[in-house]
């Protein structure tokens, strides 16, 4: 197990800002993920689990407890017929190349998403009508110490939503289910929603994806748009003049930056539209 102390987080979150870890943990099985979390339960530590940091908006204070992060050495993907298996470390893009490379569609939505596995079960992410609670078949997860497997609907999922945000649970791997198709086509299938990414979205700046939840019946991006703020700045944080939806890293923002260029949205938008947007950002430590 790797570990560190004082680690900027600024270095394991895609928005690249955020202070430091007070201590860092990198299990290498989920045996030792096991060991990480019992030894902080133990020492009446907080822990947070983390995967890629792609949808993390940690303070500059920083974290004072451990992070405990699942990376690719949980990330074991194992294909049996038309069922994936992914350890919770493994990277949406990694399992879809696995789907695609053994002819199984229905995981193309996910190839463009730069989380893990356990982020996505977590936060039941989804794209272009494609959603995690459509494919998967069971989640395994850590609960009072204890490995354990959850179907979809012990999961209660929901969009952006599952019960593992209510519970002190942790995700160790997840199941899927897909169906035999022509590899060509799901390449094609990949590469256009690909496409779609690149010209929609501004990935050549650091950011979170879509910062705000899509309130019912509107979308964030238009809401924000039609209040007339697109590239609003607060510091280095800019709403993206691209996709209005994404709050960017224009100009070596840090988290203060950004979480005041989210308030201030959120105020704006209320005022003009009546319309309460929520963070679909998860907000680490104190702000
Ligand atoms: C450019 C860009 C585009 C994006 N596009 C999309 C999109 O199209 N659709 C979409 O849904 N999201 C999108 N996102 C957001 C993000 O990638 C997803 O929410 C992703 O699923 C988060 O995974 P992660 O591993 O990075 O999780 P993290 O950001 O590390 O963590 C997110 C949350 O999950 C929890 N968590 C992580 N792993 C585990 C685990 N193993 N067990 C328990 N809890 C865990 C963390 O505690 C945290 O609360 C995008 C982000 C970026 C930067």
């Amino acid at each position: 197990m790797i570990e560190l102390f004082d680690e900027p987080m600024s270095k394991h979150t895609t928005f690249r800002t955020g202070g430091n870890a007070r201590r860092f943990l990198i299990p290498e099985s989920i045996n030792e993920l096991k060991e990480a979390v019992r030894k902080c339960c133990e020492d009446k530590e907080e822990y947070l689990i983390i995967g890629n940091g792609s949808n993390l908006l940690v303070s500059e204070k920083g974290y004072s407890g451990t992070v405990i992060q699942i990376s690719d050495k949980i990330g074991k993907i194992t294909v049996s017929g038309e069922e994936i298996y992914a350890e919770a470390g493994a990277m949406l893009s990694a399992v879809a190349r696995t789907a695609r490379d053994n002819g199984l569609s229905g995981f193309e939505f996910a190839s463009g998403i730069p989380g893990s596995v356990g982020g996505a079960a977590f936060m039941n992410a989804g794209a272009y009508g494609g959603e995690i609670k459509n494919v998967v078949t069971r989640v395994d997860v850590i609960v009072d110490g204890e490995l354990k497997s959850l179907s979809p609907e012990e999961m209660h999922f929901d969009y952006r939503h599952s019960i593992v945000m209510e519970k002190n649970m942790i995700i160790t791997g997840m199941a899927v289910k897909l169906e035999k198709k022509n590899p060509e086509e799901i390449t094609a299938a990949m590469t256009e929603l690909n496409r779609r990414r690149v010209e929609k979205q501004p990935l050549e700046y650091p950011s979170a994806g879509s910062t705000f939840k899509r309130p019912t019946g509107y979308f964030a991006g238009k809401l924000i748009e039609d209040s007339g703020l697109a590239g609003y700045r607060v510091g280095g944080a800019m709403v993206s003049t691209k996709h209005c939806g994404f709050v960017i890293n224009y100009d070596n923002a840090n988290s203060d930056d950004i979480y005041r260029l989210i308030t201030d949205v959120k105020r704006i938008v209320m005022e003009k539209f009546g319309v309460e947007l929520e963070p679909e950002v998860r907000l680490i430590g104190e702000f």
